[in-house]
Parts: C-alpha cells; structure tokens; sequence
C-alpha cells in the first residue's frame, strides 16, 4: 500500500528471504530452516542484506518492514546511513495483541510473486487465490503456524522488544494501534508519512 500510495520502495528480509529460498539460491537454502523455524537469522546475513538494498534501490527513500529487529542491526542501519548521508525519518512500531496475531496468521494468505497479503476470509480470494496485482499464487506461509507462532513471539520479546526503547530515545517512535482494520491503520501510517514530507 505504502509504495503504491507514495511511490517508496518497500523491503522486507523476511520477503527477500522466501524469494532465495524458492528460487533455491544458496543464502535461500542457508535460512530456509531458521525461517520454517520462527528463529531469526543471524545479523551478519541480515545487515549484508540491507546493505546490498539500500546501494542498489535506496537513493529516493525506502521503508524496511521487519527491519530491525535487533540492537545490533538497529546500530548497523545508523552507521549504514551516516555513510549514506541520509537521515531515517520515523521509526513505526504497529502496536498488535497475540490475540489479533493469532487471528491473522491463521487466515493469512500471501503472494508469492509480490508479496501482497490479504486473508483466506475474503470472499474475494475464497474460490480464486490469485494476486490481485500480478496474478501470483496465493498461499499459506510455512512459517503461519500457531507452534511457530510461540517462538517467533519469544523472539520478538527478547531481541525486538527493545528497539522501542532505542527509537523512543532517538525520538523518533510513534506508535500505532494496529488492532484495527487495515485501511484505518493505513490512514495513520499515511498522516504520519505525509507530516514528514510537508516539514
Ligand atoms: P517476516 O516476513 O517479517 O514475518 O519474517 C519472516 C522470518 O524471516 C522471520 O521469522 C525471521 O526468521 C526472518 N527475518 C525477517 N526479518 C528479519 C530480521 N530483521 N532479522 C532476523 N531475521 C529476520
């Protein structure tokens, strides 16, 4: 939506990451285990990642969607821009409950060619799961499984959880209750984008 609405390019590791491993490159083969999992894989391979992004599309601004979920690689992006000269605008952090976690990973249905996500309850997708946009596949994530599901919330408690207090120093947090349908959400995401953008 946000690329669409305001012409950013949107990246994601986690995306970029499940590219690799059904192209069955070796990086695809070397995470696909951590990812089945619900682990995170190593900063290195994840900072490399960005690195190689940010050269190749970041000259005209970016959003990173799952990107950091570490101190180290939150640390890695500052020094990554200094070098880059560019300053990072907002820091979103889309408040959600395990509750409403819960619910969407089970209905979750996501492109395999764009990314584009939209849910197995959509009257819409029911009887034809094809993209919208490029007319990929529609799918189930291997990773959208409620035992998964209690590791990747480990993790987010004890690597991810602190980058709140990180941005929040930084001032640059702002936080959105994503509890709420997407377009409400979208709405915020977009006041936010386009405040920054007037100043
Ligand atoms: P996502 O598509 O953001 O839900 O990410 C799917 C999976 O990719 C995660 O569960 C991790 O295994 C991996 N991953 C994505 N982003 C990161 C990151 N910033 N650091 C480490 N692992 C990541």
């Amino acid at each position: 939506m946000i690329t669409r609405h305001f012409g950013i390019p949107v990246t994601s590791p986690g995306a970029i990451l499940r590219r690799e491993r059904d192209l069955g490159t070796p990086l695809g083969q070397e995470t696909a285990e951590v990812l089945q999992s619900g682990g995170l894989v190593p900063d290195k391979i994840i900072i490399e990642l960005i690195e190689d992004w940010l050269r190749l599309h970041g000259g005209h601004g970016f959003v990173f969607d799952g990107f950091p979920r570490t101190l180290p690689q939150a640390e890695s992006l500052m020094s990554m821009l200094t070098k880059l000269r560019t300053a990072l605008d907002l820091a979103i952090w889309l408040e959600v409950s395990e509750e409403t976690v819960r619910d969407r990973i089970t209905g979750r249905l996501q492109c395999a060619e764009c990314g584009f996500t939209t849910s197995s309850s959509s009257a819409q997708f029911a009887n034809r799961p094809v993209c919208p946009y490029c007319d990929g596949r529609l799918e189930r994530r291997n990773d959208d499984d409620l035992a998964v599901l209690q590791t990747r919330l480990q993790e987010f408690r004890t690597k991810t959880e602190p980058l709140g207090a990180f941005y929040e120093k930084l001032s640059m947090l702002h936080r959105i209750d994503g509890n709420r349908d997407r377009d409400v959400v979208f709405a915020d995401i977009s006041k936010l984008m386009e405040d920054k953008t007037a100043k």
